[in-house]
């Protein structure tokens, strides 16, 4: 072989290890699903307008920890740590957590100094209920939910004065692709789901509320309590375009039978 073939082969070793590591470095090292609350609402056509009224559903809310190298992001916070005292009666039916959030992050290791981000996916009760528990991590919320919100006829979800970041659209959190938040507007006016990629378990569209079960999803159904019809529906073309493009799953947070059926924290994804 010549110098220069050899050179060349030694190129193309070196430029294929690039590749493989680049590929390897565009998924997150691991994904929980952590226990964040439980609801019995007493009418699922909340959810469904005109089908199953009156009829009681019950649905879960997770959190989502991911690890990314040596960073963390927390999606969503669920309830208040607080109603794991004991149940609370909402205007949408009996709110109850069997384990606090602070319990489970210690479970595996993590304290909350140590997680750099935390996303919600809006600012509903049972998403934002222990922002205040991480002072130090950078929330990520849409500009167009805060400013909702933090309007002055509203009760503040959390306190404003935190480091935070106001997005407009998209966001690629570690600039390597594996956590994407997506803009998903419709249930309130700055809803977002979050893209993740697994090494082995693959894509994923974590909705939020952009959806609440399967049923719905199927159905492509807008809730009632949504502030835009046609940005919910929008932003339902918008996932549905990114399952198939991605061949990602859909973990619908408040569908309580996948909910059950998914590897629960400490266990975890990767
Ligand atoms: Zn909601």
């Amino acid at each position: 072989m010549s110098a220069g073939r050899s050179l060349m082969a030694v190129l193309l070793v070196a430029l294929t290890a690039a590749f493989a590591s680049e590929a390897a470095a565009q998924a997150v090292d691991r994904l929980y699903v952590m226990d964040c609350g439980h609801i019995a609402a007493s009418d699922q056509s909340r959810w469904s307008p005109g089908v199953n009224v009156g009829k009681p559903i019950e649905l879960s809310d997770n959190c989502y920890l991911i690890r990314h190298g040596s960073e963390w992001l927390l999606w969503d916070t669920g309830y208040p740590d607080a109603v794991a005292a004991g149940p609370v009666t909402t205007p949408v039916g009996v709110a109850t957590r069997a384990k606090t959030l602070a319990a489970q992050l210690a479970e595996v290791g993590v304290k909350q100094a140590d997680i750099r981000f935390v996303a919600v996916s809006h600012t509903h009760g049972d998403h934002v209920g222990n922002v205040d528990m991480f002072e130090q991590s950078t929330l990520l919320i849409q500009k167009a939910e805060f400013d909702w919100a933090f309007a002055p006829d509203r009760k503040p979800p959390f306190k404003a004065e935190r480091p935070l970041r106001k997005l407009e659209g998209d966001l690629d959190v570690f600039g390597d692709g594996s956590v994407v938040i997506i803009s998903t507007p419709g249930h309130t006016p700055g809803h977002q789901s979050l893209l993740v990629h697994l090494a082995k378990t693959g894509w994923l569209v974590l909705s939020g509320d952009a959806t609440h079960f399967k049923d719905n999803w199927d159905n492509r159904r807008v809730a009632s309590m949504n502030t835009s019809a046609d940005q919910t529906q929008a932003s339902f073309k918008r996932i549905a375009d990114l399952l198939a493009e991605k061949k990602a799953q859909l973990w619908i947070n408040h569908d309580k039978p996948q909910s059950l059926s998914q590897k629960r924290s400490p266990q975890f994804y990767d």
